[in-house]
């Protein structure tokens, strides 16, 4: 299929990221996600070779690369497995807060070495006690002298047990009269250094995404000094309102990747097997429900491929994301259920990469904003 945003150099980096993860992740990739947790040299090999924040500019160690190889970068990941997709999170969501609202000084510091593999980011928003509702976070940083004193504490943050770089959301004046307004970014930095009162709470125990590591993290009178504060002081709502079109683009990419995929190991699988002295692929039932599916997945393919070309051009499309976001993870956790079904019992077994993408696949619906914020924003930009 002709994909308007890509062209012959995206092809190239496609080629060269493909050779990298057949000869140095592919074989190593069912280790990894047995360990729970992919190596530090995984990333470093990324930034040797120019696959960690490409869309940087030069001065920052970057290609000025555009948000097609993101895409590229997203898709080649997802093939492998969802797991190994931290790199992606750290490329397309995190690092472009500080590109965005950072300071001239905050760039200089922290952009170049998120090109190398010395920094793996995380955003980190959710707490125990809130997701979705995100003004009602109770983390706190208070400010006394060149710091702020940071109290409070995260959970189901991606990168989280290695991570060395925080994007922290937390509140940094309790008496604003709209909660949304009393939120600030601050970065905790932890690259070459103990933070004090920051640390690691558990890894948690996932039931799919092996290879990703996702944690709680813990701040008890935490100090980070002021100038780490990201923009302005109150202003953090907004700046992750404006950065969330990205990020659930990202999420809706890698559930188009993830149920192609499914369909094509799928497709593979019924024509081998043999059952009532033929191929499962010549019942009408299974001829029926992939031609759904491969129906399915291509109008969830067009409609996403438009978004990039629109979100590439600088367009305003959040409504138009939240339905891409919604409707592809809804379509591609039916998807893995289906393709479950038609690969019969071994498709129950771990042996076959359907019953990991069966696992990986319900979390895209619950993060980045949950499948039902998508809808509560589509009707409330539809006047509702
Ligand atoms: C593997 C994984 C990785 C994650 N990575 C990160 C990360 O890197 N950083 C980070 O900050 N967070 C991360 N999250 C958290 C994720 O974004 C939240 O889990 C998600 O936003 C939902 O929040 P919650 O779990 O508190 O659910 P809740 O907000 O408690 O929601 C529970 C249910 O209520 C529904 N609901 C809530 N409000 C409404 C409403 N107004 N109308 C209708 N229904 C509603 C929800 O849709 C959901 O079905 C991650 C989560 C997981 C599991």
């Amino acid at each position: 299929m002709e994909r308007p945003f890509l062209t012959e150099s995206h092809e190239i980096f496609r080629k060269s990221l493909r050779k990298y993860l057949e000869k140095e992740v592919i074989p190593h990739f069912e280790q990894w996600e047995a360990d729970h947790q992919v190596p530090r040299s995984y990333w470093k090999q990324l930034g040797e070779l120019g696959f960690l924040c490409p869309w940087l500019d030069e001065e920052f160690g970057g290609m000025n690369a555009d948000f097609g190889y993101s895409v590229v970068l997203g898709e080649e990941l997802e093939k492998v497995g969802t797991g190994i997709s931290g790199p992606g999170i750290h490329n397309d969501i995190v690092m472009p807060y500080i590109n965005s609202y950072g300071s001239e000084e905050q760039k200089k510091k922290w952009l170049p070495r998120s090109t190398t593999g010395d920094i793996i980011s995380s955003v980190a928003m959710t707490e125990p006690g809130t997701g979705s509702d995100l003004a009602a976070i109770k983390t706190t940083a208070v400010r006394e002298g060149d710091h702020f004193i940071i109290n409070g504490e995260k959970t189901f943050i991606s990168n989280g047990y290695t991570t060395n770089f925080v994007v922290l959301v937390c509140k940094t004046n309790s008496t604003a009269k709209a909660a949304h307004n009393s939120i600030s970014l601050i970065v905790v930095d932890a690259i070459d250094q103990d933070v004090p009162g920051f640390r690691k709470g558990k890894k948690l125990n996932k039931m799919g995404q092996h290879s990703a590591d996702t944690a709680e993290l813990i701040f008890e009178d935490c100090r980070v000094p002021v100038e780490n504060l990201l923009g302005e002081e109150g202003k953090g709502f907004y700046y992750l309102m404006e950065k969330l079109q990205q990020e659930r683009l990202t999420v809706a990419i890698g559930a188009m990747t993830a149920a192609e995929r499914m369909l094509d190991i799928t497709v593979e699988y019924v024509k081998q097997r043999q059952a009532f002295g033929k191929s499962i692929s010549k019942f009408q039932n299974t001829q029926f429900k992939i031609a759904e599916m491969a129906t399915q997945i291509k109008i969830g393919r067009t409609f996403v491929d438009d978004l990039i070309v629109k979100h590439m051009s600088g367009e305003d499309i959040v409504t138009e994301v939240s339905m891409a976001k919604w409707w592809t993870t809804d379509m591609a956790k039916k998807v893995a259920a289906e393709c479950m079904q038609l690969h019969g019992g071994y498709g129950y077994m771990e042996e076959y990469e359907i019953a990991r993408r069966y696992r990986d696949i319900p979390i895209s619906s619950i993060y980045a904003g949950t499948n039902e914020i998508m809808k509560v924003i589509i009707a409330k930009n539809m006047g509702l």
